[in-house]
């Protein structure tokens, strides 16, 4: 086992697809096993963009069950939701203290969404960074995988760290390291021919998702007129088909319709066909622990209380020292 810290914030956005679950997902489950590891579903931060969200703690719930569902496993992680945590707010408090109007103003993340809502430009939105460094510095945190989006946030936590560490003459705070996945991290594509799987682009399988829905999606794929020269290249919209296909099939199915194509004689129905139904095989054991872990209320009550009881030993220690550092007693 390591001994870096992994952390993971999860936004609490409906429900997964499967490009959630090879693109993120099958990190997670390596990344247990290998690090101390914590992920959160990131509540808190959803006000900064939905002041009142009627169904937050819905998405919240729906989200935990299905982590569950993929293989989290609460022995190995600790897996919370951030409102738990109240040391992250004080935490956060301490951070904003250091934090200064102009380097906060001046992140991407803030001026594109006080673009969008701009009768909505709120404080928390403009402290997102600091909320953020305080959900990853509270556990020390190393390594914290995130998207390109997230970089300049992640940037902004390292230098909120490194100033804590100069102003109270500590070595308190690791710097954080935006962690890639080793290897290739598979991109999911739609089956709409519109580039990735997504659930605002419209086009995604989710891992809840009825056989009958599913086939209906995969049926629906765009395809064009098939290949006419043997071995030529596949046009983006096959190539998708085929990812997918390498993703949820055996290699002895990827290969015999790959040779098909190259022959010129593929069949696109029986692809999407056969595409469907090993999506089906993969999904369903999913969907029954999703359905099973749901009716399950009192295991659900005791997952969120172990996770939060978990992160609050980790934080609480940090902001032991926190306090100890600036002076409070
Ligand atoms: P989202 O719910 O869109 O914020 O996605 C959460 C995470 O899932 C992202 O940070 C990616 O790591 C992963 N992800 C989402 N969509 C895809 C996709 N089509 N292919 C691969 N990974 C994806």
């Amino acid at each position: 086992m390591n001994k870096e810290i992994v952390l993971s914030g999860i936004r609490p956005t409906g429900n997964l697809h499967l490009g959630n679950y090879f693109g993120a997902m099958k990190n997670f489950l390596r990344l247990q096993e290998e690090y101390k590891c914590f992920f959160f579903i990131a509540d808190w931060h959803s006000l900064t963009t939905h002041p009142r969200p009627g169904d937050l703690s819905e998405n919240v719930r729906k989200i935990l069950v299905e982590y569950l569902a993929c293989g989290l496993d609460t022995e190995k992680a600790a897996i919370y939701v951030q409102s738990d945590v109240k040391e992250v707010i004080e935490l956060y408090l301490y951070l904003n203290m250091n934090a200064y109007l102009g380097e906060l103003q001046r992140v991407t993340s803030f001026k594109e969404k006080a673009r969008q809502q701009p009768d909505n430009i709120n404080a928390g939105l403009l402290t997102y960074p600091t909320l953020m460094a305080a959900d990853i510095l509270i556990h020390r945190a190393n390594k914290v995988p995130v998207g390109k989006d997230q970089e300049q946030n992640m940037e902004m936590t390292r230098k909120f760290a490194r100033r804590f560490n100069t102003i109270y003459e500590t070595d308190l705070f690791p710097e954080p390291e935006s962690y890639t996945f080793p290897g290739e991290t598979v991109k999911v594509p739609g089956l709409d021919g519109s580039g990735k799987m997504g659930k605002s682009e419209g086009n995604a399988i989710y891992l809840i998702d009825e056989p009958q829905d599913i086939r209906k999606k995969v049926m629906k794929a765009v395809t064009d007129s098939g290949p006419t020269v043997p071995n030529s290249d596949k046009p983006e919209v096959i190539e998708n088909l085929f990812t997918i296909l390498r993703a949820v099939s055996s290699q002895d199915t990827y290969t015999y319709f790959n040779d098909k194509y190259n022959a010129c004689e593929i069949r696109y129905g029986d692809l999407k066909k056969q595409l469907a139904e090993d999506i089906i095989a993969f999904t369903s054991p999913i969907r029954e622990k999703i359905l099973d872990i749901s009716a399950n209320k009192d295991y659900m009550t005791k997952v969120a209380a172990e996770g939060a009881e978990k992160a609050r030993e980790s934080a609480s220690a940090t902001l032991k020292e926190v306090r100890k550092i600036i002076g409070f007693r």
